[in-house]
């Protein structure tokens, strides 16, 4: 299938008091239309970074895109002006967060916010727009849509916000959709129907996903390929079944290792001792050489590179490059 997304060698840099944060640094992750690829790793590993560079939301942060591309459908959306990047932000490609609050303005009605949002991408009048408003919310399965649309977001659960949320990104019909741990603040079974909804809406649409998630319950409920980052690069890159049966990079090994059922919490990994290197402690070799059990004396002064092990699996460790690194 053709790529909808195809980033290269992105490097977003934060400047801060104490220095440069490379939150992300030369990073390659593609998206094909109809896919669903997770972005995993645990908090700080630069996940929610990428996400913000490909919505180029990184303007009231310290964080600046120094390096690489990032191509959305032939456009390279890092030359694009914000002007034009708004055109594309909410109609083509579209995010989720985490705390659905965040997005949503308080002060307006369900109805008010969803209908502004379709009128402005879709042209519609206000009477299209208040239907289709009220169809998006049937869509994600909320109850009395008509009611619905004439309250605040404070009124609803947090279940139910998200999944207005998820009825805002949809309905302008994005190619694109950017969700960024759309389960976690949510309980067990309310992550589960809100999966559900996602699935359909892709099945239905063909809609491509990028799914950001230190959740392996929710790669394994949802994504077909996974790019696993640590330390602001790609460690490790899979189809979901590899991920689980055959995991390579010893980080992915400790993530699978943290009981992959849906609301198991990774930021928490009794598997992995210590935690993703600051600037200050960054090492020199391979970023992960001090929390790996298998580190060796190369892995200290070199950092390995991203190689395919396998057709369509790569990962970042010397325990596989057959190269003279294993005699240094
Ligand atoms: Fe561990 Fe070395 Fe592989 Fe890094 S390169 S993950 S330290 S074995
Ligand atoms: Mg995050």
């Amino acid at each position: 299938a053709e790529k909808i997304l195809n980033i290269q060698d992105l490097r977003t840099y934060f400047y801060g008091d104490d220095g440069v944060v490379k939150a992300v640094d030369g990073v390659d992750i593609s998206i094909h239309k109809g896919e669903t690829v997770g972005i995993v790793g645990e908090s700080g590993c630069g996940k929610s970074v990428t996400s913000l560079s490909v919505m180029r939301l990184l303007k009231n942060t310290p964080g600046k895109i120094v390096g690489g591309s990032i191509e959305f459908e032939g456009k390279n959306l890092v030359d694009l002006s914000e002007k034009e990047m708004r055109e594309i932000r909410g109609n083509q490609i579209a995010m989720i967060f985490q705390e659905p609050m965040t997005s949503l303005n308080p002060v307006y009605k369900i109805g008010k916010q969803l209908g502004e949002a379709i009128e402005l991408h879709l042209k519609y009048d206000k009477q299209q727009a208040k239907e289709h408003a009220i169809e998006m919310l049937k869509l994600v399965g909320i109850p009395r849509a008509e009611e619905i649309v004439n309250e605040f977001p404070h009124q609803l659960s947090g279940g139910m916000r998200q999944r207005v949320m998820i009825a805002m990104a949809m309905s302008c019909n994005p190619k694109l959709l950017i969700a960024d741990e759309p389960t976690t603040a949510l309980d067990v079974t309310i992550q589960a129907q809100i999966l559900d909804i996602m699935r359909n809406l892709r099945e239905e649409r063909g809609t491509s996903i990028m799914m950001i998630t230190h959740d392996l319950g929710v790669v394994a409920e949802m994504c077909d390929r996974v790019v696993v980052m640590y330390a602001g690069r790609v460690v490790e890159e899979t189809d979901v079944y590899s991920l689980f049966e055959n995991p390579k990079h010893p980080y992915t090994k400790g993530l699978i290792g943290s009981v992959p059922v849906l609301g198991a919490n990774a930021d928490r990994l009794a598997s992995i001792p210590g935690n993703v290197p600051t600037p200050k402690n960054m090492p020199k070799g391979c970023k992960f050489a001090p929390r790996c059990s298998a580190a060796m004396k190369v892995c200290w002064e070199r950092e390995p590179e991203l190689s395919k092990i396998e057709e369509k699996h790569s990962c970042r460790c010397f325990l596989y490059e057959k190269s003279e690194a294993m005699e240094v």
